[in-house]
């Protein structure tokens, strides 16, 4: 591959993505005097909202970011970290990059509204967007805080649920990991299955079984959400017999597994394990094409959190950083 000599319209960090990992790349970069350029992206239904900001712009209340006693909703802690970022220079965009070219160096990305972007290093802090059923009410009460969520470690503890029956959607690990989560503030949990075998591993399976108000719903499907403010309850549907029922719950979990943003890198010549994310190199944010660097849930299937997203959006600006300089860029 050419060097990555230093051309006059070529930005030295592009960063693409705008959640936790995105913007605290962006603020260290930027405090680097690396200039970053950001694209935060357009907002899009897939089928839940994709929005600039990423998934914390679907919760409520944040609780578990240090230095928030008294919580943080997610998308006022975006703005905040955007204005951080913004402070320090960062250029922020409001386009897709709906293709790249690692090819050859500077890379090329090119937006959605047409134009050709080059840059000495890319960050990619794409994200991951939770599976959603994709049922009108569900997605709605998500949308309003309305007690369907994607993530019981982000709202489970949450005061509305205490001691009231919730249901979680899924039979994999994270299903077992949620639902487990959810045994220690709910009266019950349900963990609604669509077949009458899990997919999760014994262990975690176990893990969840064992705990005294846990249930499994078999063979059932939730075909509505019932609740105009916030959930009442769940329409079923028997996967065998078609027959229709409803319970009570106070809130509803999906769980059925996450989608990495990376179809815009296919062909890119990036590495990716077998669901989609982007694979690492060594415990470091490099990914297998030199310069180009990825953190948060686009390369994480296993933590998924702001503070962890963003303690990877740091490495990625400081493995960027540091891999410029190598290349006698600073
Ligand atoms: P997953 O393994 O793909 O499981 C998704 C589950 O959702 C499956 O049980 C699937 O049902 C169900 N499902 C999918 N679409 C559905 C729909 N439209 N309606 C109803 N149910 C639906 O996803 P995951 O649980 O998120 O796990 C992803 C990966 O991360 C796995 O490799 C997992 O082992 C790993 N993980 C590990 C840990 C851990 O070790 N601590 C924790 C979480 C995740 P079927 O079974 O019928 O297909």
């Amino acid at each position: 591959m050419p060097s990555s000599t230093p051309t006059p319209d070529a930005h030295k960090v592009v960063i693409i993505g705008s959640g936790p990992a995105g913007w605290t790349a962006a603020i260290y970069a930027a405090r680097a005097a690396l200039e970053p350029v950001c694209y935060i992206g357009v907002p899009k239904a897939n089928p839940g909202p994709v929005l600039p900001g990423g998934q914390l712009m679907l919760t409520t209340e944040v609780e578990n970011y240090p230095g928030f006693p008294h919580g943080i909703t997610g998308p006022v802690m975006m703005a905040e970290f955007q204005k951080q970022a913004e402070r320090f220079g960062t250029k922020v965009v409001g386009e897709d990059i709906v293709r790249c070219d690692f090819s050859r160096r500077p890379f090329t990305l090119y937006t959605s509204e047409g134009k050709e972007v080059r840059a000495l290093t890319v960050i990619i802090a794409t994200g991951a967007t939770a599976n959603w059923l994709g049922l009108e009410n569900e997605l709605r009460l998500a949308r309003i805080g309305g007690g369907v969520s994607a993530c019981a470690v982000c709202d489970g503890a949450l005061p509305v649920f205490r001691n009231q029956p919730l249901a979680v959607v899924g039979g994999g690990d994270t299903a077992m990991e949620e639902a487990t989560y959810l045994t220690k503030f709910a009266s019950t949990v349900y963990v609604i299955h669509r077949r009458d075998r899990l997919r999760a591993s014994r262990i975690m399976q176990e893990r969840f079984l064992s705990r005294p108000n846990a249930k499994v719903i078999w063979n059932k499907v939730v075909i509505d959400v019932l609740g105009d403010q916030s959930v009442t309850g769940v329409v079923l549907k028997d996967t065998v017999t078609g027959e229709v029922s409803t319970m009570d719950v106070k809130g509803l979990f999906i769980a059925i597994g996450h989608t990495p943003a990376t179809a815009f890198l296919k062909d890119s010549g990036l590495e990716f394990d077998e669901s989609g994310y982007i694979l690492l190199r060594d415990r470091t944010s490099h990914t297998n094409i030199p310069g180009v660097f990825a953190a948060g849930d686009v390369c994480d299937p296993h933590y998924r959190q702001a503070i962890t997203a963003a303690g990877m959006g740091c490495q990625a600006a400081l493995d960027a950083e540091r891999w410029l300089a190598a290349q006698g860029v600073d």
